[in-house]
């Protein structure tokens, strides 16, 4: 008898999870497998929504932002009896393979899942922060990125017409990847970053210090577990240096939006490897993108107390570009 895959999405949405979706469905079925998706990750499981898909589930799919198949936080999956659960109503469906696009969080529940005699697992990592470790990029990275560019453009423009100083404020909960790359390439004066924080105090006095008159400026701000922490920023700002900062937190508009050319490829690739993977025996690995190549890695293991770090070389070149001295 034929086996059966099953992919789902879980945890936070990125952009390219659709294509994602799309190469799994499609490599599945060609390799003859049954292909099911399910609802709103784990918990869908639970609900029973789980659904046979064919190659026309995942048509007009591929431009679009967030994922058909929902995704969802359900932390109750951190319980041994709803697992237990869980792989009862797999089994029943005959469910031999999962693809789970997600992050950490995500993959920790599909070991899980798998130990516990689930199914055989395998991830493709998905988030719009880039902050999983074994990969060099995650899907969804390159969109968000692109959008926030984008609104950083915008802002510049008005900041420029009427000499106006910003706060943009970006996604990144735990990590400035995001915040350095749209920083970098959006020319900001400043770019805030959890791994190298500063006060506001300190913040400001490296403005008073700046040596170029400058026609409105843009500082980028990492929201660092804490959102809308600028608007704070902004009135201390005010009272240290009586210097007006407009406030923009791009918030939840980087999180959706059409998937750009990298993220679908990466998508697509990740997705169709993913399942020769699982046909090839291998499991409780992800994709991974390792110095340009795409291949299979461990998943991050949460006891390795170990974190992805921001490239020395990009906080270098922004403390050049940015006149700013981002002390480690
Ligand atoms: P992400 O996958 O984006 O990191 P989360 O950390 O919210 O997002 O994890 C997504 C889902 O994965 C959780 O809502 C839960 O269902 C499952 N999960 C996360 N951590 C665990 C865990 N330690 N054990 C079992 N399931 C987990």
């Amino acid at each position: 008898m034929g086996k059966k895959l099953l992919v789902m999405t879980s945890g936070g949405d990125s952009p390219g999870m659709n294509a994602g979706i799309r190469a799994v469905v499609r490599t599945a079925l060609y390799h003859n497998l049954k292909v099911y998706g399910c609802r709103a990750g784990f918990q869908g499981i639970l609900e029973k929504d789980i659904f046979p898909m064919d190659a026309s589930s995942v048509a007009n799919c591929i431009q679009r932002g967030g994922t058909i198949l929902q995704s969802a936080r359900f932390p109750a999956f951190a319980e041994a009896k709803v697992r237990a659960e869980a792989i009862k109503i797999l089994k029943k469906q005959g469910i031999d393979y999962l693809v789970v696009l997600g992050g950490d969080g995500s993959f920790r529940g599909a070991t899980l899942l798998e130990k516990e005699g689930g199914p055989k697992v395998i991830g493709i990592p998905c988030t719009i922060d880039n902050d999983i470790i074994g990969t060099d990029y995650t899907i969804g990275f390159d969109t968000a990125c692109n959008t926030a560019l984008e609104a950083i453009g915008r802002i510049r423009d008005t900041a420029f017409s009427h000499n106006r100083n910003f706060l943009v404020e970006v996604m990144g909960r735990n990590t400035g990847f995001l915040a350095i790359d749209v920083g970098l390439a959006g020319g900001a004066e400043y770019i805030l970053i959890p791994e190298v924080p500063i006060t506001t105090e300190q913040l400001a006095e490296r403005i008073q210090k700046r040596t170029r008159a400058k026609l409105g400026s843009v500082i980028v701000v990492a929201e660092a577990n804490h959102p809308y922490r600028s608007v704070k920023m902004a009135d201390d700002l005010h009272r240290l240096l009586d210097i007006e900062y407009k406030v923009c937190i791009l918030g939840h508009t980087q999180r959706g939006g059409t998937p750009t050319l990298l993220d679908r490829k990466y998508a697509s690739i990740m997705g169709a490897k993913a399942v020769e993977a699982l046909l090839a025996g291998k499991s409780q690995k992800m994709l991974a993108l390792q110095k340009g190549e795409i291949t299979l890695t461990e998943f991050p293991d949460p006891a390795a107390g170990y974190r992805k770090f921001v490239d020395d070389d990009l906080l270098h070149i922004n403390e050049v570009l940015c006149d700013v001295k981002m002390d480690r």
